[in-house]
Parts: C-alpha cells; sequence; structure tokens
C-alpha cells in the first residue's frame, strides 16, 4: 500500500471519480479541489461510494493562489489536472472561459506545483480534440496537431505547457493524449450518454424519440474506469511523457447507437430524428488512436469493447430511471 498524497483537479468530473476510486485503492490519500458550485457535484463521488473518502479543498484552477494552499495542504507528491470545461459544445458559446480554464489554468496548476513542491509529479488530461482535422489516418503522439474548436485550442496550450515545465524545469510531467472515454458517470451532454439515457427513456415509456446532430461522425470510445489507470501509470515511470490512450478502434455515432438500441430490443431508425441544432460549427469527422507506446513502455491496455461499454451505461440509466 502507499502512502503517497494526490492532489487531483476535476476531483467531481467523471474521471476524478475513477480516479479518485482506484488512488484510493492503492492506499493514496486522495485530495480533491473543489470549486464551489450551486448544484449538486458530488453525486459521482457517491455513486462509487467515496464521498466520505476524499478530502475536499476548496478552490478553482483559474485562482493560483487557491491551488498554492492546496498544494500545500495536500502534500501533494502526484498531481492530476483533470479540470476542464470538457464539452466541445459549449467551447464555441464560451471560448474565454474554456480558455482560462482548460489554456491558463493548466500553467497556474504547473506554477502551483513548481513554487510548492517541485518533486510532485505531474498529469494533464490531454485530448484527442487536438488532432481535431486529422493529419494521419491513426493518431499517435508524433502525429501533427490541428484543433476544431476552442476546446481543442485551449487544450493545445496545456498540453504543450506540460511539455515545456518538463523541458524547462525538470519537472516529471505527463500528458496523457485521451482519446474519448465513457462511462455511466459520464455528463448527460455527450452523445454516448445521451444516447443510453434517451433509450433507457424510451425502453420505459418516458419519451419518444432521441433528438442528435451528425450521426456519421466516427470516434475511438473507450472505458474511463481502464483509462484512469493509464494516468496513474504514467505518473509511475521514471521520466514524465506523452502517451496516445485509446483503443485503436473507431465507430460512428449511429453505431454506437445502434447497440444501445438493440440492447433494450428497439430500433434506431424508429427513434432517432436528426436535429441541425446540435451540429458543430466545425466538426471533428473521425479520431482513432494508436496506442502502442502505451503497450509498450506502459503496458497499458484497454479492456473493456464498445459494446460491453454501451450496455453497461445503458443498464445504469435503467436504473436511474426505474
Ligand atoms: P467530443 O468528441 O468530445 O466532441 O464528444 P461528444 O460526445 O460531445 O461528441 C462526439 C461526436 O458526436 C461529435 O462528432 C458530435 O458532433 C457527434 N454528435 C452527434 N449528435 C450529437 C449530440 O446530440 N450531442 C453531442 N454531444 N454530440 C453529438
Amino acid at each position: 500500500m502507499s502512502n503517497k498524497n494526490a492532489l487531483i483537479t476535476g476531483v467531481t468530473g467523471q474521471d476524478g471519480a475513477y480516479l479518485s476510486k482506484l488512488l484510493l485503492e492503492k492506499g493514496y490519500g486522495v485530495h480533491g479541489i473543489l470549486a464551489r458550485r450551486s448544484t449538486d457535484t458530488l453525486w459521482r463521488l457517491r455513486e462509487l461510494g467515496i464521498e466520505r473518502d476524499v478530502h475536499l479543498i476548496d478552490g478553482d484552477i483559474t485562482d493560483l493562489s487557491s491551488l498554492i494552499r492546496a498544494m500545500e495542504a495536500s502534500k501533494a507528491d502526484e498531481v492530476y489536472n483533470l479540470g476542464a470545461q470538457s464539452f466541445v459544445g459549449s467551447s464555441w458559446q464560451q471560448p474565454l472561459v474554456t480558455a482560462q480554464v482548460d489554456g491558463v489554468g493548466v500553467i497556474n496548476v504547473l506554477e502551483a506545483l513548481r513554487v510548492v513542491n517541485k518533486d510532485a509529479r505531474f498529469y494533464q488530461a490531454s485530448t484527442s480534440e487536438m488532432f481535431g482535422l486529422i493529419q494521419a489516418e491513426h493518431q499517435s503522439e508524433t502525429t501533427p496537431f490541428y484543433p476544431r474548436s476552442p476546446y481543442g485550442v485551449a487544450k493545445l496550450m496545456g498540453h504543450w505547457a506540460t511539455v515545456n515545465y518538463r523541458e524547462s524545469f525538470g519537472i516529471h510531467a505527463s500528458s496523457g493524449i485521451l482519446f474519448n472515454h465513457e462511462s455511466p458517470l459520464r455528463g448527460i451532454e455527450f452523445v454516448t450518454r445521451k444516447v443510453t439515457d434517451g433509450v433507457a427513456r424510451i425502453k420505459l415509456g418516458l419519451a419518444k424519440e432521441l433528438r442528435l446532430g451528425n450521426i456519421d461522425a466516427r470516434r475511438d470510445w473507450g472505458f474511463a474506469g481502464d483509462y484512469v489507470e493509464a494516468m496513474w501509470l504514467m505518473t509511475q515511470q521514471p521520466t514524465g511523457g506523452d502517451y496516445v490512450v485509446a483503443t485503436g478502434t473507431t465507430t460512428t455515432v449511429r453505431e454506437m447507437c445502434r447497440l444501445a438500441f438493440e440492447h433494450v430490443g428497439l430500433t434506431t431508425e424508429d427513434h432517432v430524428v436528426i436535429d441541425p441544432k446540435f451540429y458543430r460549427p466545425a466538426e471533428v469527422d473521425v479520431l482513432l488512436g494508436d496506442p502502442s507506446k502505451a503497450k509498450q513502455v506502459l503496458g497499458w491496455e484497454p479492456k473493456t469493447d464498445l459494446k460491453t461499454l454501451v450496455a453497461m451505461m445503458v443498464d445504469a440509466d435503467l436504473r436511474r430511471l426505474a
């Protein structure tokens, strides 16, 4: 068992919840930065049964002084920066907030680490959205970036800040370029959870249709529970690095829908309505990751296929709504 301390920004999000659980199981003291909001943000920690085990520290990644205090209070050996405005769709409506949180916020966390304890290890939640208009069929650590949303642009800043702090100050900093990862704890605005929630509602007679945008988009979807293990493995290496975390399989939104409807014995065509309201000003048509480096160096491989993941999500939504 470990006696280390971890500090997690974004602890109330999907990945924050799964990572907290993983680290608690390994014996870490887990500290999370809680940006006070008027809505209930602790439901994910509650669902995983760890609400009481995570030490919550008031703060915000846009507030450097709160991060410095959190670094001191937590005595963090490892810092996981998962806090972000994480929904691509909203980033066109809130480009400046997105830039402050997803771009400048990363520098705030890195500065707090550098000032308080430069030996602490750092993980940055980077994203396949940085590849955007893809420059290679399979995207790896060496594929050039071409972001297609204010979200992708801001995340690219965070990615390069992480690389730069590693190269400038010798900080053990890693950037995990995670492809889409989903779970029953995914926010409802993301397409997978929107679909599994919609399917559950239709199955239970609570709704008749499901309105979606571009269902020809393709994504490389994995299970968030598998992906947080890769985050931890990165901070355990002798040096920091950049790693693509993906399944290596790409699937259309249409096919993902089919899996969800089929799981409850229904048909996509009977219920899905295309609504241009959900189209994006610029689309990322396809993402397909090459996780060879993560496999070779970290010994990491995804364990959950999309069919199993979709079934898990639909069943969870059926339980919640029943
Ligand atoms: P993203 O890859 O981080 O943007 O994850 P999302 O789950 O939000 O979107 C994945 C893909 O699904 C994108 O290409 C969207 O354009 C597409 N999509 C189609 N219909 C919808 C919808 O109703 N909501 C969302 N969120 N995405 C949709």
